[in-house]
């Protein structure tokens, strides 16, 4: 289903699927018992240029298109949602700046970004506020030379391994959602008053770093103010907008990796005297999951065609994409697991650990009843508004 890809965008995929193969795919079971960062799997797409692919040519990066990244991330999940978490993690850190900053600061920060030559993060949700991050707690105060924070983020994927976060804090606290402004803050590692504290226990992604971040009085200066005090959530929000397709991707690509996992046990498994892939229960199942893989790919696909066209109606199609993607990523991996019976119970096979992954694509950057929130305003409105409901 190579319809309407271009050359480079054929050649990325074909680069990722390798990659992802030869050097992924053998380490991800190890990296989902350890829980431990893969620092190699940031090393290779330094060296692969991978991180690059998110990013505009003027700073360094590949062009970054939508859709070139969807299929990248796709790739990469095919074989281990953890490995394509750190490249959407760095397209999500990155784009509040890609999107919102001026020409200098996209000139300072993207490059060192698009290299890999640091890591991104993106920190709006805090222990009170998830599904509504116009009710967060963390302040930015004015002070005369720039900013001072302080406040609690959580859940933050990679904020425990990330140089430049991109944080989210209310200057104006009794303005509510409009109160809100972002800003970057570099060397975070280091920074005087950041502490992070892994949160362990996941139910899957068990090699993604994901973080508590404490700012106690954490200095950023006015230069890393992103757009106008008071825009902060309308730049968190189109960010999404931009983001959640790539994690429709992901959710795709981890149920094409149950998929092709289901259809080889299913060729080889014998039970009553032949393969079980003879049987047409088993082949209705898989033939259920393929074509719940093409629609949610086709969706996700429209999702990104659509951002790279500037065209209107995108926040509506990307929280489709996201919805339905993740729904499917959900059935196909607990459907897999079924094709392999006991044996894809336990981790000798990855359907298991790719069933545990996505979970998570159901509830990050939005969970799907917020998803559907978004597409019930966006109808809703268009209709209300006299307007056409877009197709
Ligand atoms: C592993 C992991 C990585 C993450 N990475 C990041 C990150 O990098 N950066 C970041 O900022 N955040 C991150 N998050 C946070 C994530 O986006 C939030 O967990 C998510 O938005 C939900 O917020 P919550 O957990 O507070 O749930 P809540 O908002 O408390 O929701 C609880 C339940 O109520 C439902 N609900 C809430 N409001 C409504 C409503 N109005 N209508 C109907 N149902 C509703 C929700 O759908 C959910 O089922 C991550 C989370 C996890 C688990």
């Amino acid at each position: 289903m190579d319809l309407g890809l271009s050359e480079d965008q054929l050649s990325i995929r074909a680069a990722l699927r390798e990659l992802a193969r030869t050097r992924i795919a053998p380490r991800a079971r190890e990296v989902d018992e350890t829980g431990a960062f893969p620092w190699d799997y940031v090393e290779l797409f330094r060296g692969h240029d991978v991180f690059a692919i998110p990013f505009p040519a003027e700073h360094g990066g590949l062009g970054g298109d939508a859709l070139t990244l969807a299929l990248a991330v796709e790739e990469l999940a095919r074989v281990d949602t953890t490995a394509s978490l750190i490249l959407a993690v760095q397209a999500l850190g990155s784009y509040p700046i890609t999107l919102a900053g001026s020409a200098e600061q996209r000139r300072r920060l993207l490059p060192d970004l698009a290299s890999g030559a640091r890591l991104a993060a993106y920190a709006l949700s805090e222990p009170g506020a998830g599904s509504d991050p116009a009710g967060m707690e963390t302040r930015a105060e004015r002070r005369d030379d720039g900013y001072v924070i302080t406040g609690t983020k959580t859940w933050i994927s990679g904020g425990g391994v990330a140089d430049t976060i991109t944080v989210f804090a209310k200057t104006d606290p009794g303005a509510g959602a409009s109160g809100v402004s972002a800003f970057v803050l570099e060397d975070a590692r280091s920074a005087p008053g950041l502490s992070a504290s892994t949160i362990h226990g996941k139910l899957g992604i068990r090699g993604s770093n994901t973080a508590e971040l404490r700012f106690e009085g954490v200095a950023v200066p006015e230069a890393n103010r992103l757009g106008a005090e008071g825009e902060g959530l309308r730049i968190a929000l189109r960010v999404l907008d931009r983001s959640r397709p790539g994690i429709a991707a992901q959710a795709v690509g981890i149920a094409q990796g149950a998929l092709d996992c289901a259809v080889d046990y299913a060729r080889e498994r014998r039970q009553f005297g032949r393969p079980i892939a003879e049987f047409q229960a088993i082949q209705f199942m898989l033939a259920d999951m393929d074509a719940q893989i093409q629609a949610a790919r086709a969706v996700t696909h429209l999702a990104c065609r659509m951002i790279d066209a500037g065209a209107d109606g995108t926040t509506r199609v990307a929280a489709i994409a996201k919805l339905v993607a993740s729904d499917t990523a959900m059935r196909v991996t607990t459907d897999a697991v079924q094709v392999l019976g006991g044996y894809g119970y336990v981790s000798d096979f990855p359907v298991e650990r790719m069933m545990r992954d996505a979970k998570i694509t159901q509830i990050y950057e939005g969970t799907n009843q917020i998803q559907r929130l978004v597409i019930a305003r966006a109808l809703l409105g268009e209709r209300g508004a006299g307007g056409r409901s877009s197709s």
